[in-house]
């Protein structure tokens, strides 16, 4: 049973949180009252049919192409939908999404047979064209709240993108949760690089309001430190890894069984194995790229 917290409203913007803290396979949305536009619609899902059938949804916006994101979109086909360019295109296929998260159709067979049911049943899956794709530099002028901002964030995604609404000071960070645990960039299409330029530009902008699709949620007047500590999870995720290659070559698989972004073994291991090496992965790329590690024999090694 989802055990949703109460609504905020900041003006006309409210804040809607997922069950469960907004901890994944759900999120946190915002619903723009007088515009009727939802943004990330993956909240408590009773919520999301009351809003629909009570005030109405005449937009949904998307802030990237994960499913913790769009897990209730089916409750609103008829809603317009925008996302930006760069994401569009695994929302309109199954087979692609699941390539976007790097699962090779020979290699990972099992996982991709395994993520599909889960896509359809839990994840409400439904090949989506959008209506508008943002570039991730638009300003809009809506009637209920004044200007809104879509800003690039990329690094998470390629396309992600946060919203600055500027008369109500609050920014929708979407993905760069500002949680203990840290981003994540371990799709191909992730960029460390630029996790960290996003998280430092939007920490820049000031806002009032900070809101982030999972935990905590909303902010008022994040301190810096809530930004940084964010970004230096990176750089501790680099040092355990530098850390432990010091103690000779390595096997990805070995790497993998530190556990360093996820802390301890967890369950179900097929899905968390996968994500534990696909940030080792970029860690490990960027160190090769700075000719810091080198691969030989199958094991990676200081140089
Ligand atoms: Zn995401």
């Amino acid at each position: 049973m989802s055990q949703a917290a109460e609504e905020t409203r900041i003006g006309p913007l409210v804040f809607l949180p997922g069950p469960n803290k907004g901890k994944y396979p759900h999120c946190h949305s915002l619903y723009v009252e007088g515009d009727k536009i939802l943004i990330d619609p993956a909240s408590d899902r009773e919520r999301l049919k009351r809003l629909k059938d009570e005030k109405g949804v005449d937009e949904v916006w998307l802030t990237h192409w994960h499913e913790d994101h769009f897990a209730h979109l089916d409750l609103f086909e008829d809603a317009l939908l925008s996302i930006h360019a760069l994401d569009e295109p695994p929302l309109g296929d199954i087979e692609t999404f699941m390539d976007w998260y790097g699962m090779d159709p020979d290699r990972d067979k099992s996982l991709r047979e395994s993520w599909k049911p889960l896509m359809l049943e839990q994840f409400h899956f439904i090949p989506r064209k959008p209506h508008r794709l943002f570039s991730g530099n638009e300003e809009l002028a809506l009637p209920s709240c004044g200007k809104v901002r879509v800003i690039a964030a990329p690094g998470h995604t390629p396309g992600h993108c946060a919203f600055y609404f500027e008369d109500f000071s609050l920014l929708c960070t979407a993905d760069y949760d500002l949680t203990p645990f840290g981003p994540w960039y371990g799709d191909p299409g992730s960029s460390m690089e630029d996790t960290i330029c996003s998280v430092t530009a939007l920490s820049q902008i000031g806002a009032k309001w900070v809101m982030t699709c999972h935990e905590t949620g909303l902010f008022e007047n994040p301190p810096d430190r809530i930004w940084t500590d964010y970004t230096l999870v990176i750089q501790r995720r680099e040092e355990a890894l530098l850390t432990f290659l010091a103690t000779g070559p390595k096997t990805m698989q070995e790497i993998v069984e530190q556990w360093i972004v996820y802390k301890k073994r967890r369950e179900p291991i097929e899905f968390y194995s996968w994500g534990e090496k696909a940030t080792m992965k970029k860690h490990l790329e960027a160190l090769m790229k700075q000719d810091r590690v080198r691969k030989i024999d199958g094991r990676y090694a200081l140089k």
